[in-house]
């Protein structure tokens, strides 16, 4: 291992300390690993800290420590010291809103409805291993999947075999197959004498006890969230506005919430705009997905309830129609109404977490383009690095445990060698990743 000549008197102390009390790092056989980080953003702090002492023993950060204070760091044979001095060190990042079962098919290659129609379950699998592992490289330690359009409960198959070893991937928090209603998800449009035979990508349910019983099913089935999609068609109406058509009644929506609620779990909702949008929050959702337009009665209603505003606004940038159609101009209407929505929630101080819908697009684009987007539309650097740090952990009620480097914390860490809040596209290229004590990939060694 080369040793830099800064990281001399860091280890000098280490050993000396070690001959002192041998064995410290043997304790529970845990592995003891040091990270000296030049810069640290540690998720919650409105500012970053230079030269920190990282000290991790499993998979758990257990000190965070100035430079100065390396006396108090532990050490003993076998303890890996990891010199990311020259480097930007962060929690590891959290996506709020991907698919890792949609690969982003291009329209032109039979989009959508070519995976639910002509790949098999296996295969899309096999191509949700490659997803989850691209999570990591990109430094998402965690990704809150929300759902794996009609491949059943893959996510929590992937989860698993994540959590056991058998694949490399980010924590998973999955939630299944998803809850919508007649005509309200493709697969759609094909000939009503075979509509019935097809495939959806989600459970279809009409009414509060096929409702519930959906919920119930899910949940018995391992999922994390119920994901529930509140609106599904859009277009624009003869004034240029922006109309979503409603799926779930108040009253299907009130069923899934209250037993998810009972299983102390919570409830995304999938919501474009208007009666959709509205029935959510009377509904009780827990987070709002995209939110294209959002009113001022709703950002009222959000602030009130606490709901959760996880944007994507990145995705709605690829694949628009053609300009001078009519799907083109909403595409584009779209858009320009969910700016305004962004700036206008982030305005009143309603709850926003890191989404971005990968999966919609492909797997291998940037995952960290949504933080140009987010600092684009007006949030300050550190914000959008907390809404995908420690902001999307209370999201997820990992509050203190992910989205953070600080004692306690799970040891995802993730880091950069320039400086984000400066260019927050430096997230585009993550150099160094660790989760749950783990190093994955080290570039800057
Ligand atoms: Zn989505």
């Amino acid at each position: 291992m080369a040793i830099c000549k800064q990281l001399l008197p860091l280890l000098l102390v280490i050993t000396a300390f070690a001959q002192e009390k041998s064995g410290v790092s043997a304790k529970n056989g845990e592995q003891i690993k040091v990270i000296r980080a030049g810069t640290l953003i540690d998720g919650s702090s409105a500012q970053p800290h230079r030269n920190q002492i990282i000290v991790i023993r499993g998979n758990r950060i257990e000190k965070v420590l100035p430079e100065q204070a390396a006396e108090a760091v532990p050490g003993g044979p076998g303890v890996e010291i990891i010199d990311l001095s020259r480097a930007t060190v962060l929690p590891g990042l959290i996506d709020s809103h991907t698919h890792i079962f949609l690969q982003g098919e291009d329209p032109a290659e039979g989009g959508y409805d070519v995976q639910l129609l002509k790949y098999g379950l296996a295969y899309r699998a096999a191509r949700a291993t490659v997803s989850a592992r691209r999570a990591l490289e990109q430094g998402f330690t965690t990704i809150r999947d929300v759902e794996t359009e009609g491949a059943g409960y893959g996510d929590v198959g992937i989860k698993r075999a994540i959590e056991q070893g058998y694949i490399p991937g980010p924590r998973i928090f999955a939630s299944g197959r998803a809850i919508s209603t007649t005509g309200g998800y493709p697969l759609e449009g094909y000939a009503p004498e075979i509509e019935s035979t097809l495939p959806k990508g989600v459970q279809i349910i009409d009414g509060p006890v096929q409702a519930r019983k959906a919920a119930r099913e899910q949940l018995d089935n391992g999922v994390d969230w119920v994901k529930v999609y509140m609106t599904h068609r859009s277009w624009l109406d003869k004034q240029g506005n922006l109309v979503s058509q409603p799926t779930l009644t108040m009253e299907e929506l009130k069923a899934i919430v209250d037993e998810v609620h009972g299983w102390k779990k919570k409830v995304a909702c999938h919501v474009y705009n208007g009666e959709g949008l509205q029935r959510a929050l009377d509904g009780g959702c827990d987070s709002l997905e995209h939110g294209l337009e959002l009113t001022d009665a709703n950002i009222a209603q959000m602030l009130k309830q606490g709901t959760w505003y996880v944007p994507t606004l990145s995705v709605y940038y690829s694949w628009w129609a053609p300009e001078d159609t009519p799907a083109g101009k909403r595409d584009r209407k779209r858009a320009a109404m969910h700016i305004i929505s962004f700036q206008k929630a982030m305005k009143a101080g309603v709850k926003i977490a890191f989404g971005t819908d990968v999966g919609g697009f492909s797997w291998n684009d940037s995952i960290a383009q949504e933080f140009g987007r987010m600092v684009e539309f007006g949030m300050p650097p550190m914000s959008a690095i907390q809404a995908a740090t420690s902001r999307a952990a209370e999201l997820l009620d990992m509050q203190g445990e992910l989205g953070v480097v600080a004692p306690g914390a799970y040891a995802d860490i993730v880091a950069v060698s320039g400086d984000p809040l400066k260019d927050v596209n430096e997230l585009k290229s993550v150099k160094f990743v660790m989760k749950d004590g783990k190093v994955f990939k080290n570039e800057l060694q």
